[in-house]
């Protein structure tokens, strides 16, 4: 595989209307979750990726894996548990700019993953492990899991790629929650924070004090999100700004983080200068806020590419 990624998916039901959600009578089902988005992510960019997780052995259950394999997303890996659910959330548009998510994961088969449900080969045969900061907030065996995991993708020199993605609703305590964080960032190769997660973790900084902080706890990349604005990327040698491409109208902004990581992840398999990688990280981004869903707007490589070239041209 080019990149394995850990984490849990859900069927992802959202009211057919903007409003209220107590409301709504018609619901659209679709399947969501940050890491398995990236895996749809990098699928339709042409890597090969692997998602280890697991899923109840019910409907949802089964289309999450007819959905993630019929993107061409490895799922062998995957466990069915006949004993949990697997999770759902509900995704509520109040107004065009208020979109909100209610959980109903709590005890889901995915929060049941425990390090015996790793296969070291799999991992350290990987060039990438993906991970971000929900999977250890959903259960502590889950949070033994992804340590675990780490520690494989170490011992073999897998590279590291942690995307907080902090879900303040899944952690009991927000200073669990950075403790947690502060450890992974410190064990990662790549680190891909938005603004508020950096103000999180570090506090209220410059953009440039948050990615020396990073940089010093020992990532080699260090890549800021501004949500609109694209993103700035840090190395020891090199620190750049990146802008990002505008979109007239937000359908959905949920997964433009993972859309993000599969981009930059995209960008580094081959080989692109950081400058580019992260320029298609902001394309990816951009093109997933404007569809529906978490991860149906993960762009094919043509969406992109015409994109940064629309971009040239505009320069030019
Ligand atoms: P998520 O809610 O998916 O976790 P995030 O906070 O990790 O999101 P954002 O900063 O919101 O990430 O978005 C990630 C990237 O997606 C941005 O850096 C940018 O490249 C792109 N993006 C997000 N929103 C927009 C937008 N409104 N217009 C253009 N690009 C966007």
């Amino acid at each position: 595989m080019d990149v394995v990624t850990i984490g849990e998916s859900m069927a992802v039901f959202t009211p057919t209307s903007v409003g209220l959600m107590r409301q709504a009578t018609t619901f659209t089902m679709r399947i969501g979750g940050a890491e398995s988005n990236v895996a749809v992510g990098l699928a339709r960019l042409g890597h090969r990726v692997g998602w280890i997780s697991k899923v109840g052995s019910d409907e949802f259950g089964k289309a999450i894996l007819s959905f993630l394999k019929g993107e061409g997303v490895d799922v062998s890996r995957v466990k069915m548990d006949g004993e949990a659910p697997t999770g759902i959330y509900f995704k509520e548009q109040r107004r065009p700019n208020d979109t909100r998510v209610y959980y109903y994961r709590k005890g889901s088969a995915a929060s049941r993953l425990t390090p015996a449900d790793l296969d070291e080969k799999y991992i350290a045969e990987a060039k990438y492990l993906h991970i971000t900061g929900i999977t250890p907030a959903l259960s502590e065996n889950c949070r033994e899991t992804i340590f675990a995991a780490m520690a494989i993708a170490r011992r073999h020199g897998v590279k590291i790629v942690f995307d907080p993605n902090l879900r303040l609703k899944l952690w009991n305590e927000a200073d669990r929650a950075k403790e947690v964080m502060l450890r992974m960032a410190a064990e990662s190769d790549v680190v891909l924070p938005g603004e508020a997660e950096a103000s999180f973790l570090f506090g209220k900084h410059s953009v440039e004090e948050w990615g020396s902080r990073l940089l010093d706890m020992g990532a080699s990349l260090v890549v800021i999100k501004l949500g609109a604005n694209g993103a700035h990327y840090f190395t020891n040698a090199h620190h750049e700004y990146v802008p990002g491409f505008p979109v007239e109208r937000v359908i959905d902004p949920v997964g433009a983080g993972d859309g993000f990581a599969a981009g930059l992840l995209s960008g580094l398999l081959e080989g692109l200068r950081l400058t580019e990688a992260v320029q298609r990280a902001n394309a990816v981004g951009a093109l997933v806020t404007m569809v529906e869903g978490d991860a149906d707007g993960m762009p094919e490589r043509d969406d992109v590419e015409r994109l940064i070239n629309q971009r040239r041209e505009d320069v030019t």
